[in-house]
């Protein structure tokens, strides 16, 4: 029987790979806590239509990207491909409107039917932050800030922010129809993606991938020429935070969201060290979402990053070795072996134990695990209460009153001898348990 093999585009991952997503996402749990963002859970899973309406049918996510599938009680159900509309669901159906204005987070994965390539996966996960109900600048501003410093305490600096302004719906509205105008009559010049785009959603034609339709793109008006005047007065606002904030940025006139939802700022955080897959942290405004799921005009504001992207530009994060090795020479000491490894672990000190071999294999492999202290007990050493304490960087060793494990830092254990009740040693340990 040949063995069954993964879904295309899903990864399952082991020691470092696993390692270094857990790294992004633990130094995003930290950053959100010092920005005051409370964490939420939605759910995997939600109605078809919390997705059709807020993302854009127009948009690839929708129209061909999605996890769709029929439930047994027939209702259409889709596996979250980002976590914007989810949470705005819950926003107005779990009653969270009472404690806007929100500032929220989560984590985890989701879902889209693309083509499998680096940095682009089937499932994937992705670090979300949002800001509902404010529509001050300022909370633009606090969201790149997030941003930029969770890239900076993952030591990546070769991601720079691109901004652009969408404008609000009046700039909108006119920089379309300019665009729509442009792009007819290049028509037939354009990709088939974009021909198709042309009518639905000129502004995607920007963000076009196809090489042919990048003359065309670059020639296209830019939405500056179409700004209100409080269009421009916010994005201007946006730059001053940023600048004080001393973010680092780009103009960026033709990048645009997928999503039709989208007012105002429009950023992403861009590198080109992952090849194709550049953009490792996207988002933008979007005050008309909320509306679109049935809700009262909510200005919202939040960015979504791809952790996989993330965890391909961090360095390898510290591997999680034992601190200490315990290695049983003998069948009592066997015996013993499991309650003074639960002592250990019980006392925060990370734990193993070598059962097979001789000493010295057994003395190598503590010391290729990591671990700082490999702990020998013998047979007679356990009749007489004691360990042998070894440091296995330094070379030195110690015995140590067994009682003391577990109680006694091993950096301490090691130093001193405590193998007799009256050596200097466990005078010295005694006066520090007792605060002397
Ligand atoms: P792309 O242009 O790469 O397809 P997108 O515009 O579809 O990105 P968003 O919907 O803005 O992406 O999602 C936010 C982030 O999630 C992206 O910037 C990226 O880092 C990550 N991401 C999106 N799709 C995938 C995927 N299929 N695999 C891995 N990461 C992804
Ligand atoms: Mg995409």
């Amino acid at each position: 029987m040949t063995p069954v093999q993964p879904v295309r585009g899903t990864q399952s991952l082991l020691g470092e790979d696993a390692d270094r997503l857990a790294a992004v996402v633990s130094a995003f749990d930290r950053v959100r806590r010092l920005y005051g963002f409370k964490r939420v859970e939605v759910p995997t899973i939600e109605h078809t239509a919390v997705f059709a309406r807020t993302i854009g049918e127009t948009t690839d996510v929708v129209s061909k990207e999605m996890y769709s599938f029929e439930d047994r009680g027939g209702e259409s159900i889709t596996l979250r491909p980002e976590f914007t509309a989810g949470i705005c669901r819950a926003y107005l159906s779990e009653g969270w409107q009472q404690y806007a204005p929100l500032k929220v987070a989560t984590h985890g994965s989701a879902f889209r039917y693309e083509r499998p390539q680096k940095g682009r996966f089937r499932e994937f996960r992705q670090l979300d932050a949002e800001i509902i109900g404010v529509g001050e600048p300022q909370a633009d501003v606090e969201l790149l800030a997030f941003a930029d410093q969770l890239l900076k305490e993952l030591g990546i600096d070769g991601a720079i922010l691109q901004l652009n302004t969408l404008g609000d719906p009046e700039t909108r509205s006119a920089w379309r129809d300019a665009l729509h105008e442009h792009f007819r009559g290049h028509a037939s010049a354009l990709s088939e993606d974009s021909q198709a785009r042309l009518e639905r959603n000129p502004l995607r034609i920007l963000d076009s991938k196809a090489h042919q339709d990048w003359p065309i793109v670059d020639s296209a008006p830019v939405i500056d020429d179409f700004l209100t005047a409080e269009a421009a007065d916010f994005f201007g606002k946006v730059t001053e935070g940023i600048d004080a904030a001393g973010i680092q940025w780009g103009r960026a006139p033709r990048l645009v969201r997928g999503l039709d939802y989208y007012r105002h700022t429009a950023f992403e955080f861009v590198t080109d060290q992952l090849g194709a897959q550049g953009t490792v942290l996207a988002g933008g405004r979007y005050d008309g979402l909320i509306e679109a799921l049935g809700g009262p005009h909510t200005p919202a504001v939040g960015w979504a990053a791809g952790v996989e992207r993330l965890a391909m530009m961090i360095d390898a994060p510290a591997r999680d070795n034992p601190e200490a090795v315990l290695l049983p020479l003998g069948e009592r000491a066997e015996a013993a072996a499991q309650g003074i490894l639960a002592a250990l672990r019980r006392s925060g000190t990370a734990a193993e134990a070598l059962y097979k071999g001789n000493l010295k294999k057994r003395l190598t492999r503590a010391s290729a695990s990591g671990a700082e202290y490999a702990l020998l007990l013998g047979d007679d050493e356990l009749a007489d209460g004691k360990i042998t304490v070894r440091n296995l960087v330094e070379g030195q060793q110690a015995t140590a009153s067994l009682e003391c494990i577990g109680h006694v830092p091993l950096s301490l254990l090691w130093q001193v001898d405590t193998g007799s009740p009256s050596s200097p040693g466990a005078q010295h340990i005694k006066d520090l348990l007792s605060g002397r």
